[in-house]
């Protein structure tokens, strides 16, 4: 039983006292007051099958009870800083960390947040290379930070940001882009900004492998090896932002980028790292971590040893779990069923005269559905996404939406969801759609 402080009164708080710049999903929002596994509880006791998990936060689960172990005993016995002294919990995690990337990247800077982790990862190729431009994919989002903030390329995420060096390249939609799924023509718009936009040698290229905010857009394939050639050729350094798409997620792989067969200078990671603890990483190589020997460099909080506890319990639910094999098996077949759901939608069109499912895609646990009014046009179903995430939240379903045009709803669950859940699941998207 829950008999804190009700949905109004929260309401009233924030909006007396917290940023108006804050928002929340459904007409009437949530008062979530309890998460166990892939389930989220409200204030009445009501029970919600979890397919966001807090934006691809949630990997082993809500309040998994191992990581909740972790933390509460590293938190009754120590909690500090991880600076000036030692504490084994940092290193045994900087370890385990190391072990999941390939190549020579394992060297650890910790961070508080996806955003920190990028940020670091930006001031590194410009150390490193001693040039100043990067490239970024457009649709892409990095942080909201000044120099994330560059990077992230959608007007919905920007502010009037000083956007020093920063490249937008075309993105590599194979649903929406001019090239359809042909990676290698992206590409080369990277080479011609190269070519035409800098001197010819610049610090790096950064790209998330499967993006998220942007609506779970694939990059073509091909894309990534053919960028990442002529990056290095122009001397630069290449950052995989993992912060959604690593941790397991995608299934086929522990991170996204794998997949591409491409291995990045630079990793960044926050969410699924830490179960929902906020925690961020970078990881690079020996010799390109020297940079930042220059000059002190630290980050009070990130790697307290209250979080990399949490951390390394987390990489040992996932094994202990083969989560990793479940958001493959049940990610496949949910996404099977999407496909089947769309084609329905699409042969029934007196159920939904105007409303389709104009694309299904993604990997594993990170699944898009692009809702739109009309299947050439492609017109974004921008209002009807909303009415229809109302209808499922009413009948127990959460999930989450994005993508520039606010029509995409974005399929991120912890990764014990049950193929179970997913036929709930897929029952609750039909009527929601059916009744719109
Ligand atoms: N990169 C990606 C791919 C993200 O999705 C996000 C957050 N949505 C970030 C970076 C920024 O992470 P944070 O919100 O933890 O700063």
């Amino acid at each position: 039983r829950y008999d804190g402080p009700r949905a109004d009164e929260i309401l009233r708080k924030r909006s007396e006292y917290l940023s108006p710049s804050m928002y929340y999903f459904y007409k009437k929002p949530l008062n979530i007051v309890e998460g166990k596994m892939q389930y989220l509880f409200d204030q009445d006791g009501r029970r919600y099958l979890d397919a966001f998990a807090g934006i691809a936060t949630v990997c082993c689960g809500h309040c998994h009870p191992d990581v909740v172990d972790a933390v509460v005993r590293q938190t009754s016995r120590m909690q500090h800083s991880t600076v000036v002294y030692l504490n084994h919990a940092i290193a045994d995690f900087a370890e385990a960390l190391a072990s999941k990337l390939p190549g020579d990247l394992k060297v650890v800077f910790f961070t508080n947040s996806g955003t920190e982790a990028n940020e670091l990862a930006l001031l590194i190729t410009r150390l490193y290379t001693g040039c100043h431009d990067i490239v970024s994919v457009r649709n892409a989002y990095h942080g909201n930070a000044a120099g994330t903030m560059g990077t992230t390329a959608q007007n919905n995420w920007k502010f009037n940001v000083i956007q020093s060096g920063v490249h937008h390249a075309m993105n590599p939609d194979p649903y929406r882009g001019a090239f359809g799924s042909d990676g290698e023509k992206y590409a080369r718009d990277v080479q011609e900004i190269i070519e035409f936009g800098t001197s010819g040698q610049v610090a790096g290229f950064i790209s998330e492998s499967i993006q998220g905010v942007g609506g779970i857009v694939e990059l073509a394939p091909g894309y990534l090896p053919a960028v990442y050639e002529s990056i290095r050729k122009a001397g630069g350094l290449c950052i995989a932002d993992e912060v959604q798409s690593g941790f397991a997620r995608t299934g086929s792989h522990f991170w996204g980028f794998e997949a591409h067969g491409i291995v990045p200078d630079i990793v960044t990671m926050a969410k699924g790292i830490g179960n929902g603890i906020p925690l961020g990483a970078v990881v690079t190589t020996p010799e390109i971590a020297q940079v930042l020997t220059r000059r002190n460099y630290f980050n009070t909080f990130g790697g307290n040893p209250v979080c990399t506890a949490g951390g390394l319990a987390v990489l040992r639910v996932l094994e202990k779990e083969k989560l990793q094999q479940n958001a493959l098996l049940v990610g496949s077949y949910l996404r099977d069923r999407l496909k089947a759901l769309q084609e329905k939608h699409e042969s029934n069109p007196s159920a939904t005269p105007y409303l389709f499912i104009g694309d299904v895609r993604g990997r594993g646990m990170m699944l898009g559905v692009e809702l739109v009014t009309d299947l050439k046009q492609k017109t974004p179903a921008r209002t009807e996404i909303s009415h229809a995430m109302d209808q499922m939240k009413d009948m127990g379903v959460l999930v989450g939406k994005g993508g520039f045009y606010g029509n995409v709803f974005r399929i991120t669950p912890p990764l014990c969801f049950t193929k179970e859940d997913a036929d709930f699941f897929i029952e609750v998207m039909d009527i929601a759609l059916s009744r719109l």
